[in-house]
């Protein structure tokens, strides 16, 4: 079941000035930033209430997050909800008729287990399904 929108990801040319402006807007700090391999991101999360804002910079030209702004900009890259079931989620999905980018959980930041949805099966949004 999916349950609440676990996170916004954001993509960003530049992690370093994106976390001092989101900084200056939030007035809190950010987490550690987590580099990951397997999607070639950078990340960092600000945290503001129940709510989490991620921020991801790609880490080499063929990451997904390049080419993203490569095509679109800088901007809304995803939204992010959260399941207490991934693998469970994922097949009704499937089942449902949406297309899957990953038919198997990735491992996101904070461990999280991951998964993306075509963004043309979804009206135009990247969806990524996760489970703590
Ligand atoms: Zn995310």
């Amino acid at each position: 079941m999916i349950n609440k929108i676990s996170h916004l990801g954001i993509a960003v040319k530049d992690l370093k000035t994106a976390s001092e402006m989101y900084r200056k807007l939030f007035q809190t700090e950010p987490s550690e930033m987590e580099h990951i391999e397997e999607q070639k991101v950078n990340v960092v999360k600000f945290t503001i209430g129940q709510s989490t804002i991620e921020l991801l910079e790609g880490t080499s030209e063929d990451s997904p997050i390049c080419r993203f702004i490569e095509k679109k900009g800088e901007g809304i890259h995803h939204i992010a909800y959260e399941s207490d079931n991934i693998n469970i989620e994922l097949n009704r999905l499937e089942n449902d008729g949406f297309e899957l980018i990953n038919n198997k959980p990735l491992t996101g930041s904070d461990n999280m287990l991951i998964a993306f949805v075509k963004p043309k099966s979804i009206g135009g949004v990247l969806t990524e399904i996760c489970q703590h």
